[in-house]
């Protein structure tokens, strides 16, 4: 009997799009080619998943995915936050909120993510074909006639959906094959582009301070003199420079910027007081340590291996008496603290990104059933689109919407 939905790729968009459509009564195959699902969402927050965010106002939620955020209104209204928390619930595995809204499962686990979802698509009949790669779709007149796959094994059904992820971690399956078809079949892929991604930096200090994570800081963007755009939280410094979320936050536009020409950040590590307040903090520093050498006298302000860094960039002498330090010197200092200059070499690659940004152009998908508005039996959900959010659970509440939205649509299209 003729297949109602085939979805090709089974990661958290086509797990939930195949299993919606198998809940509404669709006879649905799923076709992954890897030897089980799911394998990227297992190492998704650092093994834990980070599956949505703890913001119930879909009108709030979108203003973080962008431009053109508003695209989701409808698959966030059909399937957003709440209903992901409550479809984990209802099925046995309870969520906490943790710092910043993310949501979490209780048990810290992905797996428990993953098997709930193996259980919706095996309790809704879906058909699952691991080893199953997808390499041809066949169209004509508007429609999908079969897609083949590598073994050469051809498959037909009434509706298709495509939910093979972007170019991320291509070692967990998501090699872009997506991408190719959907040109192929007429649509318009915008640029692709590593987000969420670390960045390389050309000066060797922070290399220096591999390991360390800064907590409450902030990274502001120049160019040309420019402030483009800053974000507040926690920064990593790695063998090549920069990660943590608001390094990976800020990379998209840091990536667009460098198309244009050269990128600087700035780092405050104080950003809660002003130029001033931080010169009388230091001020009374020197006082408490008044006997001491100067690179002796920074314990209270910075982490151990920050200060021989900062004592550098200062060009005070470490060895110089905090009492006999000149006051154009403790000005200078202060201004370091809210200025540590740093120059971007480039991003990492895909190999390193969270999420591919670009993709399927929205306005070729009809935000309200996922349906491709060039090819009448084909629909997208997930990372394949042309959207992505900051870090925090929005990307995969992407998948959760538009994968519902798009199983749920198929499943209804005779
Ligand atoms: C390290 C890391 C941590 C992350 N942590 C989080 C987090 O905590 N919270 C969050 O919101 N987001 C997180 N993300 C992002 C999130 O993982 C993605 O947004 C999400 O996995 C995209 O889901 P998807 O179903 O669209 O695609 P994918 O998860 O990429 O799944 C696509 C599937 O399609 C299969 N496939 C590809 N080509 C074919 C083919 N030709 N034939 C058959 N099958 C095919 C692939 O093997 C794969 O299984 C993280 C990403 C990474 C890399």
């Amino acid at each position: 009997m003729l297949n109602d939905v085939v979805v090709i790729g089974g990661g958290p968009a086509g797990m939930m799009a195949a299993g919606r459509a198998g809940e509404l009564g669709a006879k649905v195959a799923l076709l992954e080619k890897n030897s089980s699902l799911g394998r990227k969402l297992l190492i998704t927050g650092k093994g834990r998943s980070n599956i949505t965010r703890a913001e119930f106002n879909p009108k709030e939620l979108l203003k973080k995915y962008g431009r053109e955020g508003d695209f989701l209104l409808h698959a966030l209204s059909t399937f957003g936050p709440k209903e992901t928390v409550d479809f984990f619930e209802k099925r046995g595995l309870k969520m906490k909120v943790e710092r910043g809204k993310r949501i979490f499962p209780e048990t810290d686990s992905s797996k428990d993510v993953l098997d709930i979802l193996m259980c919706y698509l095996k309790d809704n009949n879906v058909e699952i074909k691991t080893n199953s790669e997808v390499k041809e779709i066949i169209s004509s007149h508007g429609k999908i006639s079969k897609i083949i796959l590598s073994s050469g094994k051809e498959i037909s059904a009434k509706n298709y959906i495509i939910a093979t992820g972007g170019k991320v971690f291509p070692g967990t399956g998501s090699t872009g094959a997506g991408y190719d078809w959907a040109e192929k079949l007429g649509h318009t892929v915008a640029k692709l582009r590593p987000a969420l991604v670390p960045v390389k930096i050309k000066e060797d200090w922070p290399q220096k301070l591999q390991g360390l994570s800064l907590k409450n800081v902030e990274l502001t963007v120049f160019q040309n003199g420019k402030k483009k755009d800053s974000r507040f939280g926690e920064l990593l410094f790695t063998h090549f420079g920069l990660s943590g979320p608001i390094v990976l936050d800020l990379s998209f536009i840091v990536g667009e910027l460098l198309e244009r020409g050269e990128v600087k950040l700035v780092l405050d590590l104080k950003p809660a007081m002003d130029q001033q307040s931080l010169d009388k903090r230091i001020q009374s520093d020197f006082i408490k340590y008044n006997n001491k050498f100067f690179k002796n006298s920074l314990d209270d302000l910075l982490p151990q291996k920050f200060i021989p860094i900062i004592i550098e960039l200062s060009g005070i002498d470490p060895f110089k008496k905090v009492n006999v330090i000149t006051k154009k010197e403790r000005r200078g200092l202060a201004k370091i603290f809210k200025n540590l200059k740093m120059t971007v070499s480039s991003l990492l690659g895909f190999e390193s990104a969270i999420v591919t940004s670009g993709g399927v152009l929205l306005r070729e998908i009809d935000s309200k059933t996922m349906r491709s508005k060039l090819i009448e039996n084909l629909f997208f959900a997930g990372e394949i689109i042309n959207l992505h959010g900051p870090t925090g659970g929005y990307n995969l509440q992407i998948c959760w919407s538009s994968g519902y939205l798009a199983g749920q649509s198929a499943s209804k299209r005779k």
